[in-house]
Parts: C-alpha cells; sequence; structure tokens
C-alpha cells in the first residue's frame, strides 16, 4: 500500500474506532502532520485527560504511552512501536529511588515526567520542563528535595528557585550531546539570532552560569518546548537556533515560514522518536497494536504525583 493510500486509511480508521491521534513535537513531520494534537508532554498528558476518545494512539515514547493509561485506565492506548523508549527514563531504575529514598528520610520527591510508572510509583510530584519550577515552588519551604532523573534540568530548576535539591545524576543522550556544541562559535555564526535552549541540554546550565557572572550570553532564552513555540511565535526576531531535539523545527517552520530555523546541531536527534512511521501508526490503528496498560494496581500509585503536576501549569 501507498504511503498516500495509508494516510487515507489511517484517517477513516481513526473515525471507524473513535480514536485520537497524540503527537510528541519530536515526530517526524509527517506524523506531526496528521496528527490530532501535537505538543510536548504536559500538553500531551492532558489532553490525554480530557479526551472523549476510546482510543489514544500515541505518537511518542513508552513512558507518555504509560503515562496516558495511568491518567485514562477506561482508555485503550497504543504505542505504534514498543521500541520506543527514552534514554532519560532508563537512567533511574526502581531500585535506585528505593535506596536514594531511605538515605533520604521525609525528602519530598519530585520527578520529570520522563520516568516509568514504577518510579512515579515512588514519586510525591511530577514535573515537565515546562512547570517543574513552578512544581518545586509549590513545596513547603522546609523541605528537602530529591530530583530526579535529569541533572540539567535538576540543575536549572535549583538555580532558579534557590531551593535545597539533591540532584540524581541522569541525562538524555540527545541533550548531552548538545552539552558538547561550541556554542560560542554558533552565536558567532548567527549573530542576530534568538537562542533557544531546553533546559535538559547541557549548554543551557553553562549558560546560565555566563549569565550569573555578568558576561555576554547574547540573545539566550532558556525555555520547555511550550515555551520555545510561544516565543516563536510572538518575537520579532526572523532568526532562531534551537537547541532541543531537531524535530520540533517542523512545527517552527509550519507556525513562522517566513523565519529561519537552525538546529545547534544536526545530530540533536531522539531516535527512539523517529521509529514512530505512518506504516507502523497505520498497523496500530488497524490491528489495535500495541496495548500499553499498566497495572491497576501500581497505575492507582502512580497517579496522584501525575495529577498534582497537571493541575500545577
Ligand atoms: S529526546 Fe531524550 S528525553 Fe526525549 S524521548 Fe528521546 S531520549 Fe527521552
Amino acid at each position: 500500500m501507498t504511503e498516500e493510500k495509508m494516510i487515507e486509511e489511517i484517517k477513516r480508521l481513526k473515525q471507524e474506532k473513535n480514536a485520537v491521534i497524540l503527537a510528541h513535537n519530536y515526530e517526524i513531520g509527517d506524523i506531526q502532520d496528521i496528527a490530532d494534537f501535537v505538543g510536548d508532554s504536559l500538553g500531551l498528558s492532558q489532553v490525554a485527560a480530557k479526551t472523549d476518545a476510546d482510543t489514544i494512539v500515541f505518537c511518542g515514547v513508552h513512558f507518555m504511552a504509560e503515562t496516558a493509561s495511568i491518567i485514562s485506565p477506561d482508555k485503550k492506548v497504543l504505542i505504534p512501536d514498543l521500541e520506543a523508549g527514552c534514554s532519560l527514563a532508563d537512567s533511574i531504575k526502581y531500585d535506585d529511588l528505593v535506596k536514594w529514598k531511605a538515605e533520604n528520610p521525609g525528602a519530598v520527591v519530585v520527578s520529570y515526567v520522563n520516568t516509568t510508572a514504577e518510579i512515579k510509583s515512588l514519586t510525591d510530584y511530577c514535573c515537565t520542563s515546562s512547570n517543574a519550577v513552578k512544581v518545586v515552588e509549590a513545596i513547603p519551604e522546609e523541605k528537602e528535595i530529591l530530583f530526579l532523573p535529569d541533572r540539567f534540568l535538576g540543575s536549572y530548576v535549583k538555580a532558579m528557585t534557590g531551593r535545597d535539591i539533591k540532584i540524581w545524576q541522569g541525562g538524555c543522550h540527545v541533550h548531552e550531546k548538545i552539552g558538547d556544541i561550541n556554542f560560542d562559535k554558533a552565536h558567532d555564526e548567527h549573530p542576530n539570532a534568538d537562542f533557544l535552549i531546553h533546559p535538559e541540554c547541557g549548554c543551557s546550565t553553562s549558560c546560565m552560569l555566563k549569565s550569573t557572572m555578568y558576561e555576554d550570553c547574547g540573545n539566550i532564552n532558556i525555555y520547555s518546548t511550550k515555551g520555545m513555540m510561544k516565543h516563536v511565535e510572538e518575537s520579532e526576531a526572523n532568526e532562531f537556533v534551537i537547541a532541543t531535539e531537531v524535530g520540533i523545527l517542523h512545527r517552527m517552520k509550519k507556525m513562522r515560514p517566513d523565519a529561519s530555523f537552525y538546529p545547534i546541531s544536526e545530530d540533536s536527534v531522539c531516535e527512539y522518536m523517529k521509529m514512530i512511521t505512518i506504516e507502523k501508526l497505520y498497523n496500530s490503528l488497524k490491528y489495535d497494536r500495541f496495548e500499553v496498560k499498566v497495572p491497576k494496581e501500581l497505575a492507582e500509585r502512580a497517579r496522584l504525583p501525575i495529577q498534582r503536576m497537571l493541575e500545577i501549569v
């Protein structure tokens, strides 16, 4: 079957099964174009929590489909490729967190949403890069905080809030790669551009450090993916250098066809996100594959920190 025919079939099957297609900003352009909603983890979780659809097809990575299943246990949640994982979610295991909590009794656990259901079940608050600072600010000041798994986002939140935060030394391989980029060189090549940096990127913490030392950091803005989109929409600049996964440039170009966008590195690619193709999406809808279902007891324990995350936006 041709890709065109598959796209037609996806649209038909979506109606037939009362399904909704959610796609993360880092998915390939074809998937973003056919999705009902495109966004970051928080935005997609909010849609998953409210949708009337019977089936949610999650074009993203496994923990996202798991999160949707936890929030909407009565819906069928599908992921077109079960192998679509996340190096950041894999950077902390259940036993690691059990041990860390035991070493820090009374501490409040804040987990970035990029974690497995098992980790969420040991968590007090989930957050995304859009609301991590707000989530930490909502915790009573006298409380010690354990932040996991991303060390760059954790350092950013610690610097922004000035709170007593212990940070798990995990990371995402895509954003870690960005940390190796010669940031000053990119600034010389695009002196008039707005620089938009995701707080998970290794370069964001060094930039923050530079700013606090009153050095020239150029027109640098540290944003969640949602914040980046808003900045692009509202900015008068015509050039943007983007430091996060390259998939987001597709949406940005659609939003601002008059502007030029440069990834800070062409290598900033999440192989997991790119695993979802039109053919896999078609097979997913046609054959109900692959269903992601979190066991009831685990889902109940993991739901509260997600609900708290959804309430603090
Ligand atoms: S970009 Fe990094 S954090 Fe995001 S899904 Fe890929 S591996 Fe996980």
